[in-house]
């Protein structure tokens, strides 16, 4: 690896209400995604940058975290059980990983709801298409910001985001990443109203493998 100081960038953007993107980080950058509002749900999903089969992983990180409730310290798995992310720092500690990205069928499936409706797979979708990637590969995703519960009984349930306006979290890409991001469309996740997302990136630009 080469000693020579690169220069430290930040960039990043703003999501507007029911939309998203998708960007690649490099290995060691920092990725900080910001509740501007307050109680506004972002979708994560990543992807090794050099191979698309391996994704970030659900099941391998909550398995290797012994919890659903992911926070700072925590790492995110792929389904190669190799680290793509850890969490540095989180101003909230209640997010989902346990749920798929809301999809037009999820509103017609749950909440009965005809005809067209953002969603977060369509906006994950139409970002990762711009590197290839297609919809049946994406996987259930790190839901930031929601709030869901667990009953006794297994039941679950869907709470207004525990985030204030201005609340971050920091993760670091373990490895060079596809990224998927969005500012969710479902109205239950979000309190019932649609807000955006800020998110940053921070670190070098080494470029690996391309
Ligand atoms: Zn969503």
């Amino acid at each position: 690896m080469a000693f020579a100081p690169s220069a430290v960038t930040s960039n990043g953007g703003r999501i507007e209400p029911q939309s998203g993107t998708a960007f690649v980080l490099e290995q060691g950058q920092l990725l900080k995604v910001i509740d501007l509002e307050g109680e506004q749900v972002a979708d994560l999903i990543a992807f090794n940058r050099l191979d698309h089969g391996e994704w970030l992983s659900s099941g391998r990180t909550i398995d290797y975290a012994n919890t659903i409730y992911l926070t700072s310290g925590h790492i995110l798995y792929s389904n190669r059980s190799r680290p793509m992310f850890t969490i540095l720092k989180d101003d909230v500690g209640r997010h989902d990983f346990l749920l798929t990205p809301c999809s037009r069928q999820t509103f017609e499936i749950i909440y009965k709801q005809e005809g067209y409706h953002p969603s977060c797979l369509e906006n994950l979708e139409k970002g990762l298409a711009n590197y290839g990637i297609k919809s049946d590969l994406i996987p259930t995703t790190f839901n930031i910001f929601m709030n869901v519960k667990v009953g006794e009984d297994g039941t679950l349930s869907i709470d207004p985001p525990l985030s204030k306006a201005g609340d971050e979290i920091t993760l670091r890409a373990e490895m060079a990443l596809v990224v998927g991001l969005t500012a969710c469309s479902a109205e239950q996740s979000n309190n019932y109203r649609f807000k955006a997302i800020g998110y940053e990136i921070v670190g070098s630009h080494e470029s690996i493998g391309s």
